[in-house]
């Protein structure tokens, strides 16, 4: 099996990236080679981030691999948490408090009309690649649902009932942004190992 290595130390995204890998490759994660330190996020977009993190392995740890980034993007404020989306209401990065800022700063406005958008940067044999993965929904009112991670209790995707944290992880990997930027990598990876 190939191997491939995921540069995140998110292990919700390890866990959910693993599934949709589907044993087609196999993930080495972060301590696996060795590394440790908070890799930098400093860029102003999410597809910078994604780049900045998989540029950083590279360059430190000189394997091929793949880092994302992802961002919710509210309508009616302005695209906002985007980038910000990890630290919006503070530093101390709770999703707890993330959510209830969003709640809040939604609580007088007509459109609750949103999205997650995911980047996954690919670098290999020094080559750079990325794919984009977007779920289109709504914010919503309150909080439901215990699985999953991040603003998923407060997301209901279009075209469902309930927010993707009442879904069990194979289901909001079929519809989720990151399931269909991940989906695009494995295609790519898959082509060029039968080219
Ligand atoms: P980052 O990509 O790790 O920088 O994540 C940015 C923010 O979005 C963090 O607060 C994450 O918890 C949140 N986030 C990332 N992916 C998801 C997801 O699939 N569902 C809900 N929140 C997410």
């Amino acid at each position: 099996m190939k191997k491939i290595v995921f540069a995140t130390s998110n292990p919700n995204k390890v866990k959910e990236v693993k599934e949709l890998l589907n044993n087609q490759f196999e993930i080495i994660g972060l301590d696996d080679i060795g590394c440790h330190e908070d890799i930098p996020e400093t860029q102003p977009t999410i597809k910078g981030n994604a780049l900045q993190k998989a540029r950083y392995v590279v360059k430190n740890y000189g394997v091929n691999c793949f880092a994302e980034d992802t961002g919710l993007e509210i309508e009616s404020l302005n695209m906002e948490p985007g980038v910000y989306s990890a630290r919006y209401a503070g530093e101390q990065r709770n999703s707890e408090d993330n959510m209830n800022l969003v709640l809040e700063k939604l609580k007088n406005k007509d459109s609750r009309a949103a999205r997650f958008k995911t980047v996954v940067a690919l670098i290999i044999d020094g080559e750079e690649f990325t794919f984009e993965g977007i779920v289109n929904g709504k914010i919503a009112y309150e909080k439901s649902g215990k699985d999953g991670f991040g603003y998923d209790p407060i997301f209901l995707p279009e075209n469902q009932l309930i927010s993707f944290a009442e879904m069990e992880s194979a289901e909001k990997n079929k519809i989720s942004h990151r399931g269909r930027a991940v989906r695009k990598l494995i295609q790519w990876l898959f082509n060029r190992n039968h080219s």
